[in-house]
């Protein structure tokens, strides 16, 4: 709780020549600790899974390397920062597909939490719907719900859906960043299937009937349009922000996509990725990625060798990125709240999966008071701030359950 307080006391404000720094308003501050604890709060995107993969770390205790924080998330930061509910990823990259090894890697991941979970009883519990998530609130215990990233584990067979509900997938993001054996992606410019593939149109079928979220994070457009026709219950996109922010960034969502998405009663997730919030921030990255390889091209050198790693590090000291900071990310929240009313945003973070682009005050799963700090002080009620940070969220998986057992008994 400490950290919180101090880390946010002072907050570093951005596009000042000398370092200025602003105090907050203490009651305001009190006031967004008391409520990050006493309301639900769910975020649809922590990419925890596939970090311990790659590391192994105890994440029932801070997680450091040295003296600084390794990770996003933690127990005692989320206990901090009062997150409840952590959707974790299960993220299978795209190559998985051809390699035919997505539905193993995807048991690989989910079997790792699932005995992480085992371990620690006290500290966790996987919540397979709204009211396991309730009751174990009431219990103090973290919810570990599980959100798989990328359809390929699907592996062409819509057995595949029952197996992952059963073994506890609550949404699917149906591609990741390549078309897929579902769909096409909005990183890749193939445009394989424009839209959804045939099978994927049975896909968003059975998950509706089994009762497991539809994600459109990460598709394309066509994609989007013809899932949003499709399907039979609400959608949510699991970690995007808004593109009216980053005219050019398909990945995130259109104005237009989020006012459609919310008239059949689904609701965005903010991700708190610097360039998924900030025009500025992309274009500055991409630049200085784009100037850095200029200079290690003729070199034969790339980011990978550590004499091109000094290279870059030289170049990065002299060329900073936009600063991006907790304001810049409840503005997103605020725009969606304009546009398509306050029942149709949330929180995705993308934490542990974004490196290190994540904005000043908005670092890790401790600083979610930081966020409704920016809310409260944008005039936000506590009724609304609640709806932001869970209850959203749990009226969409709520009414994809109701719209399952409805068509169970068809
Ligand atoms: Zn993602």
């Amino acid at each position: 709780m400490r950290r919180i307080v101090l880390g946010t006391l002072l907050l570093i404000l951005a596009g000042c020549a000398a370092t200025k720094q602003v105090e907050r308003n203490e009651q305001i501050l009190h006031k967004a600790e008391q409520l990050s604890q006493s309301a639900i709060i769910v975020d649809t995107h922590i990419d925890v899974p596939y970090r311990l993969r790659n590391k192994m770390e105890d994440i029932t205790q801070y997680t450091k390397n040295g003296d600084k924080f390794s990770g996003e998330f933690d127990y005692p930061r989320a206990k901090q920062g009062g997150l409840n509910v952590p959707f974790m990823s299960i993220y299978v990259p795209a190559e998985h597909e051809t390699q035919k090894i997505a539905k193993s890697t995807a048991d690989d991941l989910m079997r790792m939490m699932d005995s992480i979970i085992t371990a620690h009883p006290e500290k966790f519990a996987r919540a397979g719907s709204p009211a396991d998530v309730t009751a174990q609130f009431g219990k103090g215990l973290i919810s570990f719900a599980y959100g798989m990233e990328n359809g390929s584990p699907i592996e062409g067979d819509l057995k595949n859906l029952k197996y992952f509900y059963d073994r506890g997938i609550r949404y699917i993001t149906l591609t990741h960043g390549k078309d897929n054996h579902i769909g096409d992606s909005s990183y890749d410019t193939t445009h394989t299937w424009k839209g959804l593939s045939p099978f994927g149109k049975e896909v968003v079928v059975e998950m509706n009937r089994l009762g497991i979220m539809v994600d459109i994070s990460h598709v394309s457009d066509d994609t989007f349009w013809q899932v949003l026709a499709l399907s039979k219950a609400p959608l949510i996109a699991s970690h995007s922000s808004c593109r009216a922010y980053t005219p050019t960034f398909q990945r995130n969502m259109s104005d237009e996509m989020i006012k459609a998405m919310a008239a059949k009663g689904g609701v965005i997730q903010i991700n708190f990725g610097s360039d998924f919030i900030s025009d500025e921030y992309q274009k500055k990255d991409r630049d200085r990625r784009d100037s850095i390889n200029a200079q290690l091209r003729p070199r034969n050198l790339t980011m990978r060798d550590s004499a091109g790693r000094v290279v870059a590090h030289e170049y990065e000291m002299h060329h900073p990125l936009a600063v991006v900071d907790v304001k810049d990310v409840a503005a997103h929240i605020d725009h969606v709240a304009k546009i398509a009313g306050i029942d149709h945003v949330g929180l995705g973070s993308d934490f542990d999966g974004v490196g290190d682009s994540l904005p000043t005050g908005l670092k890790d799963v401790s600083m979610y008071p930081n966020l409704i700090y920016e809310l409260l002080a944008l005039g936000y009620s506590d009724a609304n701030i609640e709806k932001v940070c869970g209850k959203n969220l749990l009226r969409v998986w709520s009414t994809v359950e109701e719209v399952a057992h409805q068509l169970q008994r068809q």
